[in-house]
This record gives C-alpha cells, sequence and structure tokens, in this order.
C-alpha cells in the first residue's frame, strides 16, 4: 500500500475555489471485503473510472439542481446522453415513438439500429400534444420528444404529451437543449427523462462534447447509472471540469445571448427577402403560444426560411459572412450559421417546408456587428436571386 497514491492534498493548507480534476480508471480499496462488496457503492460511489469520478459526480449534482431533478447521469456527447436513456429501457418487441423534428442522429439510430434489433420505430408529427394517444399501441414503451424540434422549431405541448403517456404507463424523455433548463425544466412538467447537449450551452465554448439526463425516479437512475457504464459511455474529467465552469457563467451568457438572438430575430422578421423566422419566441410563430405558456427564456437558436431562390443565391450567402462562422453545433459565445438543403426538408416525413433552411446560433458579439454581417448576406443573397430572375 506504501506506492499508492494518498490524498496527499488533505493534510496541506490548501482549498481551491474550483472544483478538482480528479482522474482514474482504477479505484483502490481498504480490504479484500470492501474490494468483493464494490458492485454494492453503484449507483452513486465509485468502484472503477467507468461508473464516473468526483468531478463527474460533482457535475451531474449541480445539473440535476438547474433541472430541479433529484438524480443525473452525465455521458461524453448529447448523442450519447440521448441513445443511453433509449437504451436503458428499450427493447426488441417494444414500440418507441420518434418526433418527426428530433435530433437527426436521434432518428438514424431509432430507424437504423433500434428498427434492426426488432424495435417498432414509429415517427410522429412534430407539433403535437394531446393526440399523440392515438400512436401509441399496447407495446409502446418510450416516447422521444424535443421542443421546439430541431431546425425546424416546431412546438410540441410536452405537459399534454407528458399526462397521456403518464395515463397509459409510457415513459417520455425529453431533449431540452434548446432552451436548457434556466427557460425550461421538463421534469416539472411531467416528463421522466430531461437531457441536454452539454456540448452546447452548459459547456458554452465549442470546446468539448457531453450529455446528461436527469431524472427523479431512483429506480430509473440506476437503471441509466448501469447503463452509461454497461456501454462504457465514461467522461472525461476534465471535459466534465470545463462544463463545470462554463455552468458558472451559463445565466449571463444565456441572458445575453437570448436577448441579442430576439433582437437579430425581430429584424430579419421584416426583410423582405425573409420568408420565415422559425422561432417560438416571435408572435408570429406558429408555437408563440405554447412557449409563452410554459417556456421563460428564448435561447440563442433560430432558423430562417428565405424567398425561394437557386441553390447559387445560397452560396453567396454564406459566401458573404464575414463574422459568423459556418459550422454544426452552437450555443457558444461564437455566433454560427449553418445551411439544411431543400430534399433534407422535403424528404423529411410531416415536413414543415420543401425551403432549404439557414439555422443561427447568437453568440456575446455586439448585436451591430452581427445584423451588418447578416445584412451583407442578404444583399449578396439578392443580387444572385434577381439576377437570375432577369
Ligand atoms: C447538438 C445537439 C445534440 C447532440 O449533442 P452532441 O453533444 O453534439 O452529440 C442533441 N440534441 C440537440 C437538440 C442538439 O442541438
Amino acid at each position: 500500500m506504501k506506492n499508492i497514491n494518498q490524498d496527499f492534498a488533505a493534510d496541506q493548507p490548501f482549498r481551491s475555489l474550483s472544483p478538482a480534476v480528479m482522474r482514474a480508471s482504477t479505484v483502490v480499496f481498504d480490504s479484500l471485503a470492501d474490494f468483493a462488496r464494490r458492485k454494492e457503492r453503484q449507483p452513486d460511489g465509485f468502484s472503477y473510472g467507468i461508473t464516473g469520478t468526483p468531478t463527474a459526480r460533482e457535475l451531474e449534482r449541480r445539473i440535476a439542481e438547474l433541472e430541479e431533478g433529484a438524480h443525473c447521469v452525465v455521458t461524453p456527447s448529447g448523442q450519447s446522453a440521448l441513445m443511453t436513456t433509449v437504451m436503458g429501457f428499450v427493447r426488441g418487441g417494444d414500440h418507441l415513438l420518434v418526433s418527426a423534428a428530433c435530433y437527426g442522429a436521434l432518428r438514424t439510430f431509432a430507424q437504423n439500429w433500434l428498427a434492426r434489433f426488432n424495435v417498432d420505430v414509429e415517427v410522429y408529427p412534430p407539433a403535437i400534444g394531446a393526440d399523440i394517444e392515438r400512436y401509441l399501441k399496447p407495446n409502446t414503451k418510450m416516447i422521444c420528444m424535443e421542443s421546439p424540434g430541431t431546425v425546424t422549431m416546431e412546438m410540441p405541448d410536452i405537459p399534454a404529451i407528458a399526462a397521456v403517456a403518464k395515463r397509459h404507463g409510457v415513459l417520455t424523455m425529453m431533449d431540452n437543449t434548446w432552451a436548457s433548463p434556466l427557460a425550461f425544466r421538463p421534469l416539472n412538467h411531467g416528463v421522466d427523462f430531461s437531457v441536454e447537449a452539454a456540448t452546447k450551452l452548459f459547456g458554452g465554448h465549442s470546446d468539448l462534447l457531453l450529455g446528461s439526463i436527469s431524472m427523479n425516479d431512483a429506480g430509473y437512475y440506476a437503471t441509466l447509472r448501469e447503463t452509461q457504464s454497461i456501454l462504457g459511455q465514461q467522461t472525461s474529467p476534465d471535459d466534465c471540469f470545463l462544463v463545470l465552469r462554463g455552468l458558472e457563467t451559463l445565466r449571463v451568457r444565456f441572458a445575453a445571448q437570448s436577448r441579442t438572438a430576439l433582437e437579430i430575430a425581430q429584424v430579419l422578421e421584416q426583410q423582405p427577402l425573409v420568408e420565415k423566422v422559425l422561432f417560438p419566441a416571435l408572435p408570429s410563430d406558429m408555437g408563440h403560444g405554447l412557449w409563452k405558456r410554459d417556456f421563460t427564456g428564448n435561447g440563442c437558436l433560430f432558423s430562417l426560411i428565405l424567398r425561394p431562390a437557386p441553390e447559387s443565391a445560397f452560396t453567396a450567402f454564406f459566401d458573404a459572412l464575414q463574422h459568423f462562422a459556418i459550422g454544426a453545433s452552437w450555443g457558444g459565445v461564437h455566433s454560427l450559421a449553418a445551411y439544411y438543403p431543400a430534399p433534407l426538408q422535403a424528404d423529411r416525413l410531416f415536413p414543415l417546408t420543401d425551403q432549404p433552411i439557414i439555422r443561427l446560433s447568437i453568440g456575446l458579439e455586439a448585436p451591430g456587428v452581427l445584423l451588418q454581417d447578416l445584412q451583407a448576406a442578404l444583399s449578396a443573397f439578392a443580387n444572385v436571386a434577381n439576377g437570375s430572375d432577369a
């Protein structure tokens, strides 16, 4: 035991204001009896690196607090959090309901993997409420929800869906990444699992991937802790630390980015080249009523449908951007623009549009700088669009 790393800081006058990064594959035990009983330490304790470290537990504790939930499990990415939640409970022979507007990789996982494991995967229209009842079967196990929908921003009535699910003993999982628990707390609306891509707003600096699953039920928590470890979904303590640091500024970043996003969306809505701004916080949005009823913030992510134009006009739009970076993901301090081509929209089940969609993530920059960039991009778009009309 001599060579084992004892807690070398314990007897020193040192306490940091920031959480410790604690690394481990191996966890050591005081006795053989302790080692033999190590599995009894789950779901909260530490027996091997795969079930987590004190750094991961501290992050889980803080996220559960934000979600107003009793338990949380962190996973290596938002996608892994979605997948782990489903894998914890859904088996061959079960029926799984997935929103047509859910995060694309979850739908692909359901349709290309789970369906081949004999799960009956069914896609439902995103802007649904109590009508979800019509999609339920005796073997329906879980409903995967997202509000608003990825890219297209349809608003489902989450409390209504959760109430129907509860009545039928069906589990509900909601991807809450868009709002974050600062603007919506799914567990308080009857949802069983609240999933966040911590990659986005929690981390906030576009430099890591992480996901979280929060819940109240202790039995579900034990199941998901086991699922997380059996599927090998371990998180790096360094990434957990970075998300812990991100959480320290979440409220101010969220407030500032939300304010700028709303301001920019309101200006864009007035532009003749903009056919539609997809953003539930705008009174013109189809989902505005539900957003206003249930949500307390608008976040930093919205989408645009421009006037129909050839692909080259969209290329000109993106080529003209000087400040917005072109890239996937969102929620960081730097503004981003992403493109979702027309066929992707038209070919989706229950499509919202057959036009391309531009999605903007608003960062911490001055609104004027961003607006100027978007005005220039719209002018470039117009030059090509009008040229081709002539
Ligand atoms: C990005 C995103 C995810 C996936 O998160 P990753 O950490 O990138 O895997 C899931 N859901 C939503 C809504 C997202 O925007």
